[in-house]
C-alpha cells in the first residue's frame, strides 16, 4: 500500500533563483509561509521564501482538509471568518481546482452530557451569526444514509468548507510565485544573520540572503530554529494518522467528528478517515514543558498515547542537535520531509469502526494511510507576534491541529504586521510573552 499522494521523488517544482537580498524571507513553506508572501508581494513587497524540502510536504498537505468555523476558539473565531472568505477568492485567483466546496462540518455526540458542551460554541455562534445550529437525534440520522448507530444529537455548520490540501497549498504558492515571490524548494533555512542584536540576514544551505525581516513559519521545527537564537517557545509535535479509502457511495458530503472515528469525503468520492486520537513521543522538549500541557491533557486524557523516543531526526528527537552554527549542516536538512509512518493499530480500528457506523458497506477499502506531525501549543492556539528580543523577527507557528483552514487569515494578518499596518484583529491571546508573562494557561477547544 502507498503511504502517502506526495512523493519525495515528485521533481522540485521551484528552483528560485537564489537571491542575494530580500525585503522580507519566509521561512517554511506550509499554508501560513505561502499565504503570508502572497499577502505581502500582492503589495509589491519582495519576498524569498525558503523551504526545507517540497511546499506543503509536510502538515500543510496531510492535515484533513477541513475548514471550519465550528468550535473554534473565541479569539480565533474572527480570523476563520476572515479565513472563509479568503479561501474563496484565492481559490478564483489561483484558477485551479482546489476541490474547494461548502459541504458544513458536524459533531456528533454520545450524550446529553455531550450536546450540553456544545452550548459554549453556539453562544458564540450567535454572537457572530453564524449558521450553526443544534440538532436532535432524529435530525442527526437524517444527515446520513444508513447510519447505524443513534446519537443524542450533533452540532452542524453548513456555511464551513472542505479543499483537498494536497491541491490547495500547491496552487496557492504557484499563484503567490506568478505574483513574484521567489520560492526556493529544497533549501533549508540554518540561523538567521543578527546584526547588533537585529535581523540582518538568514544563512541557508545555500549562502546568505540579505533581509531585514524574517517570518518563522516552520510548523513543528519552529522551536528547534528559534531555540537556536535563545528563544524558547512550549512547542511540542504528535503524530497523526489519516486513512483514504477507495471512491464508495455517498453517506455524507460534508466533514464529521465522532469520538470514535472522524471522517470527510474527498472529491474523488473516497473518505477521508481519522482516529479520535494521537501519539506524543517523549523528548526533551516533553519533558521541558510538560508541566504547561497537564491543562490541555487533563481536558482529554485518552486522546493522547505516549512512545518512549521519536525516532532519529525527528524535531524532539533525543539525538537531534539543539545548537549548531550556518557553516555546518543543520537538523532541517537532514530531514527534508517530516513524513511519519501511519499507525497501523489505528488505520485497523478506523476502518472497523466507520463499516459498523455505515453497515451497508460490504467493505471499506483503503486506499494509501499517511501520518503528520502536529504542531502544538499547550493552550491549543498559535502565536502570531513579533519577537521583542530580535527586532526584525516575527513568528506564526503552533496551529495545533486546525491552521489549514484559518491559514489564509494568519497569513493575510502576519503580512499586515510585517508592514507596520494594524492587522484588523485583537492578536493579545496569540501573543509569544503569554508564555512568561505569568499568564495562566487557558486551553481552547481541541477540536
Ligand atoms: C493529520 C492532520 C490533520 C489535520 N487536519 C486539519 C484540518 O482538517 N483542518 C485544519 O484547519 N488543520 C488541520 N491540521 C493542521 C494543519 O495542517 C496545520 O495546522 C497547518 O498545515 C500548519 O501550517 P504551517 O504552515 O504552520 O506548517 P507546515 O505545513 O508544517 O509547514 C512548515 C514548513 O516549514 C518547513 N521548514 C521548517 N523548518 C525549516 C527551515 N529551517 N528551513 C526551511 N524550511 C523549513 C517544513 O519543511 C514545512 O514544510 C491537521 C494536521 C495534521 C497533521
Amino acid at each position: 500500500m502507498p503511504t502517502f499522494p506526495f512523493s519525495l521523488n515528485d521533481p522540485i517544482q521551484h528552483l528560485g533563483p537564489f537571491p542575494k537580498t530580500s525585503d522580507v524571507v519566509v521561512i517554511g513553506g506550509g499554508v501560513v509561509g505561502v499565504t503570508t508572501a502572497l499577502f505581502l508581494a500582492k503589495r509589491r513587497i519582495s519576498v524569498t521564501l525558503v523551504e526545507k524540502g517540497r511546499i506543503a510536504a509536510e502538515q500543510s498537505s496531510r492535515n484533513w482538509g477541513w475548514i471550519r468555523k465550528q468550535g473554534r476558539d473565541a479569539d480565533e473565531l474572527p480570523i476563520v471568518i476572515e479565513a472563509c472568505r479568503l479561501w474563496k477568492e484565492l481559490a478564483e485567483e489561483c484558477g485551479e481546482d482546489i476541490g474547494l466546496t461548502q459541504t458544513g462540518v458536524t459533531y456528533l455526540a454520545n450524550s446529553d452530557k455531550e450536546m450540553a458542551g456544545f452550548e459554549t460554541f453556539m453562544k458564540l455562534a450567535g454572537a457572530y451569526d453564524l449558521d450553526t445550529r443544534l440538532l436532535d437525534s432524529g435530525q442527526t440520522a437524517a444527515l446520513f444514509k444508513g447510519i447505524s448507530r443513534k446519537f443524542a444529537g450533533a452540532m452542524t455548520t453548513p456555511s464551513d468548507m472542505r479543499a483537498e490540501p494536497w491541491r490547495a497549498v500547491p496552487a496557492l504558492a504557484r499563484l503567490a510565485a506568478r505574483l513574484g515571490v521567489t520560492i526556493v524548494e529544497n533549501c533549508a533555512a540554518r540561523t538567521l544573520d543578527l546584526s547588533g542584536g537585529k535581523v540582518s540576514g538568514v544563512w541557508t544551505e545555500a549562502g546568505r540572503i540579505e533581509t531585514s525581516t524574517v517570518l518563522v513559519a516552520g510548523g513543528a521545527w519552529s522551536s528547534l530554529f528559534l531555540r537556536n537564537h535563545g528563544i524558547s517557545i512550549p512547542q511540542l509535535a504528535v503524530r497523526a494518522t489519516v486513512a483514504a479509502t477507495e471512491p464508495m457511495a455517498e453517506i455524507h458530503s460534508g466533514a464529521v467528528a465522532g469520538a470514535e472515528v472522524a471522517f470527510r469525503r474527498r472529491q474523488d468520492g473516497g473518505y477521508t478517515l481519522a482516529p479520535g486520537n494521537h501519539r506524543l513521543y517523549l523528548g526533551p522538549d516533553v519533558f521541558r514543558h510538560a508541566t504547561r500541557y497537564l491543562p490541555a491533557l487533563m481536558a482529554h486524557p485518552f486522546g493522547t498515547r505516549y512512545s518512549l523516543a521519536a525516532p532519529k531526526g525527528y524535531p524532539d528527537s533525543w539525538s537531534t542537535p539543539r545548537n549548531w552554527t550556518a557553516d555546518a549542516e543543520s537538523p532541517f536538512e537532514r530531514m527534508r520531509v517530516l513524513d511519519p509512518a501511519p499507525e497501523k493499530s489505528s488505520l485497523d480500528a478506523i476502518r472497523c469502526d466507520f463499516k459498523r457506523l455505515f453497515q451497508q458497506f460490504e467493505s471499506v477499502r483503503l486506499k494509501t494511510a499517511w501520518a503528520g506531525m502536529i504542531d502544538a501549543m499547550p493552550d491549543v492556539v498559535p502565536i502570531v507576534d513579533r519577537a521583542q528580543a530580535i527586532p526584525g523577527l516575527f513568528i506564526a507557528t503552533g496551529m495545533s491541529g486546525h491552521g489549514f483552514g484559518i491559514g489564509p487569515g494568519i497569513g493575510r494578518i502576519v503580512s499586515d504586521l510585517i508592514q507596520g499596518n494594524a492587522p484588523g484583529h485583537d492578536l493579545n491571546r496569540f501573543r509569544l510573552s503569554r508564555f512568561t508573562d505569568g499568564s495562566p494557561i487557558r486551553p481552547g477547544p481541541a477540536i
